[in-house]
């Protein structure tokens, strides 16, 4: 029996959610994506990681109908059993979508934007009610059930937002920038609601530009550029396979040659931008050692992150050109 039971805890954690393959769109001129293929396994955080204009926000509307793909032969897409060129409607009434514009009715209180939403997926008046009742609870918003929404917070109208997402109790979420432009606590208070929702058994899509937010939930990342997917896999996998552990900033770059010559051969990768020298190396105590020869303001010493990890996959500064 508990063999039965592994087995079957085994397929649900290898379930498929979500299936793309081939996947193109343009707007116009411009490629918005490209050639992407990528999976999401059930009770999953799977991430899109890039700068604005990488093509995710276009990759999630495909996804939940809202965009069509170009027709392409090769093009496969699968969401929940469904193909949202086809089935758009299925896949709305199983899933719940977060999209990255606060789209409440500013007119009505609260309550009333869950209980106006709630209609769309037919649910009777009290099951409608007690769902509300929950999910002003679990999204900590009770207190606010009777405010305006012109009243509230970014955050506050953020977790109202997630809150109407989960009234149809969906299996897949599809959140995009969930967390943009909120303070470190609303941010840290959602990243716990979402790892709550997947303990439960929900999927997550997310879409985000934070590396921080990347590492901190997703199981999976997709990092984007330019339309295309250029790497995959879990977080903290990527960094080590990707990036050296170890990182040394000179902020002042009138010490960086005499960091380099200080250095005596140890091997080092080095981007370098106008304004600091950046020098990356599997071996920490080299660096450190090196770092003696120059003063203690004109540097930084850290371990590398997913922003390391994003300017090697793409060659450049995540802020160039936004
Ligand atoms: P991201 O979500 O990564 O910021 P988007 O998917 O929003 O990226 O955008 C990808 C590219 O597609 C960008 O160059 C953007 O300007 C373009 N784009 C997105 N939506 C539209 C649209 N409705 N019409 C024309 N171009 C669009």
């Amino acid at each position: 029996m508990a063999g039965g039971a592994a087995c079957h805890y085994l397929s649900i954690m290898s379930e498929i959610v979500i299936e793309v393959e081939h996947l193109y769109k343009s707007y116009a001129d411009t490629m918005a994506v490209q050639d992407l293929s990528f999976r999401v396994t059930a009770q999953q955080c799977h991430a899109f990681l890039g700068p604005n204009g990488a093509g995710k926000t276009t990759a999630m509307k495909v996804l939940y109908g809202k965009a069509k793909p170009d027709d392409h032969p090769e093009t496969r897409i699968n969401v929940l059993g469904y193909d949202p060129r086809l089935q758009e409607l299925k896949i709305k009434t199983l899933s719940g979508v977060v999209p990255q514009e606060d789209n409440l009715d500013l007119e009505l209180n609260v309550q009333q934007n869950l209980q106006i939403f709630s209609k769309f997926y037919n649910l009777s008046r009290a099951h409608a009610q007690r769902q509300i009742d929950y999910l002003l609870e679990f999204m900590e918003l009770t207190e606010k059930r009777k405010s305006q929404v012109r009243e509230l917070s970014g955050g506050m109208k953020r977790r109202l937002i997630i809150a109407r997402s989960l009234l149809n109790n969906p299996s897949l979420l599809i959140m995009d920038e969930p967390t943009t432009g909120l303070d470190p606590q609303v941010r840290q208070l959602i990243w716990d609601k979402l790892r709550e929702l997947m303990r439960g058994g929900v999927t997550i899509l997310l879409s985000t530009h934070y590396m921080e937010e990347a590492y901190q939930i997703a199981d999976v990342l997709t990092i984007m550029d330019k339309g295309r997917k250029i790497m995959e896999g879990a977080p903290r996998e990527l960094l080590e396979s990707q990036v050296e552990g170890h990182v040394l900033e000179v902020t002042d770059l009138e010490y960086s040659d005499q960091f380099e010559s200080a250095m005596d051969g140890s091997p080092f990768r080095k981007e370098q931008s106008s304004q600091r020298a950046i020098y990356y190396a599997a071996d920490g105590s080299a660096l450190e050692q090196a770092a003696g020869h120059i003063p203690r303001e004109s540097f930084i010493m850290r371990k590398s992150n997913l922003e390391d990890l994003f300017l090697r996959a793409t060659g450049r500064h995540l802020n160039e050109g936004q």
